[in-house]
């Protein structure tokens, strides 16, 4: 992961020409905590686990990022996460840094009390070095609302009441409206843009798309809503098809019952690795990361990739797509529709203020049309493919900021 961040950062680089040393400046996370989380299980036994917060970057305002749940979470994982929010939030123009942590345990394993508990202890940890206006958290891998809320609850006893430690909280605990779709309705837009790109608009167009949980399901409902033919879906467990289109809200529904797309009656079975060589126009992975690799990126059949997942191509993927003409909207712009409407919601909590679905739709537009008309007006600049013009963009912006900040006696130059 680390090794695919800094291919993606040092292309970028290339473009700006920065030196060495700014580079190796630009990569190294600000502050990496590393806090030891004991508690106890519910019969009683000790459990002991290791929490991180890596905080990547603060040039350009408070540190935003996800807090996940994962037995194999470690600092360099943490690491590489942190820096790509900090590039992500900076496409996009928030007012934030980029941060990243988690705790290296199995929630599956865990009851409600015992992760309440494990929560709890880590905040404990770090209530010094996060809080609204330096290191906000968010929902990541196996985290949610729920725990988002205890994250809230803990931070205010000691700082009092803090809303804005914290995003993806709960509506009814200072949380926003269009929270929850927001990531698919970002990846909604920036598919718009790239058919328009190409004199298209989605009426007929057809998707595939690998992923039907949160950021999958709003996405393919949203395309549906729109005229795209969503042709092809998958999960972990497998995929369901049909050339003229699934019902999408029938399948919606189905899912949101059986955990699954397999099983649904609207459609024909298939192998869920499949969905990545599906025959349609538009291919949509909204699942896990390193799915397109070398191995597959040949025979992908979309001519448009919207990366709904974090990285889920690799480098030597990425270069076999550039080579066969594919489009390819990168994470750090297409998923960032979630990391936006987080801004918002930390915005609502910062006023004690809170914004209707439709003011926060209209502007989650908005920001995702001025990043993808900036990364597009880079890569048209440097004649770059659209994920080189993504690094490109959000580097230069913290670079520049972070210059602004200081004054040195050679700064350094960006290209
Ligand atoms: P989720 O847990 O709600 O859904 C994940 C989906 O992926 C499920 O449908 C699951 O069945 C499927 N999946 C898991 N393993 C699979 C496999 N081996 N093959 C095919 N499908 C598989 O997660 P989500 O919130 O929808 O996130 C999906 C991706 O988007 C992740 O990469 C996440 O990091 C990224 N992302 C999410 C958000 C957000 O706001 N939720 C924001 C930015 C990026």
């Amino acid at each position: 992961m680390l090794e695919e961040s800094l291919y993606y950062f040092n292309r970028a680089a290339d473009v700006l020409d920065l030196s060495e040393t700014y580079r190796k400046v630009l990569q190294t996370p600000v502050r990496t905590v590393k806090v030891e989380v004991v508690t106890e299980s519910d019969s009683g036994e000790l459990l002991s686990h290791i929490g991180y917060r890596v905080q990547h970057n603060q040039a350009r305002g408070p540190m935003k990022g996800g807090l996940r749940f994962h037995p194999t979470l470690n600092e360099e994982h943490a690491t590489a996460l942190a820096g790509l929010m900090t590039w992500k939030t900076a496409v996009v123009n928030m007012p934030f840094g980029g941060a990243k942590g988690g705790i290296n345990c199995d929630p599956a394993k865990l009851s409600l009390p015992e992760l309440d508990a494990i929560t709890r202890r880590f905040v404990e940890g770090v209530k010094d070095i996060i809080g609204p206006a330096v290191d906000i958290l968010a929902p990541d891998v196996n985290t949610n609302s729920r725990v988002m809320a205890w994250i809230m609850d803990e931070y205010s006893k000691y700082h009092g009441f803090s809303p804005g430690v914290v995003t993806g909280k709960p509506l009814d605990l200072f949380g926003s409206e269009g929270r929850e779709e927001a990531t698919g309705r970002g990846v909604l837009i920036c598919l718009e843009q790239a058919l328009a790109d190409n004199g298209q608009n989605l009426d007929g167009v057809s998707v595939a798309l690998q992923g039907f949980g949160n950021v999958g399901s709003h996405a393919a409902r949203l395309i549906a809503e729109r005229g795209g033919i969503v042709v092809a879906v998958a999960d972990h467990l497998g995929g369901v098809e049909r050339s003229d289109g699934l019902d999408v809200p029938e399948l919606v529904t189905y899912a949101n019952e059986h955990g699954t797309v397999t099983g649904f009656r609207g459609g024909s079975a298939f192998d869920g690795p499949e969905v990545i060589t599906w025959n349609a126009d538009v291919l949509i992975p909204a699942a896990l990361g390193n799915v397109i690799t070398k191995d597959n990126a040949g025979d992908v059949r979309a001519a448009i990739v919207i990366e709904a997942a974090n990285g889920p191509t690799t480098p030597e993927g990425h270069e076999i797509l550039q080579r066969r003409g594919v489009t390819v909207v990168p994470d750090i712009l297409a998923n960032a529709g979630g990391v936006t409407v987080s801004y918002f919601e930390w915005a609502q909590n910062i006023q004690r203020f809170r914004w209707d679905h439709q003011r926060v739709t209209q502007e989650l537009e908005k920001i995702m049309l001025e990043a993808y008309g900036a990364v597009r007006g880079v890569a048209k600049e440097h004649k770059v493919d659209l994920r080189t013009a993504a690094f490109v963009l959000g580097i230069r912006r913290v670079a520049r900021a972070a210059l602004a900040r200081r004054t040195f006696r050679n700064p350094p130059a960006i290209g």
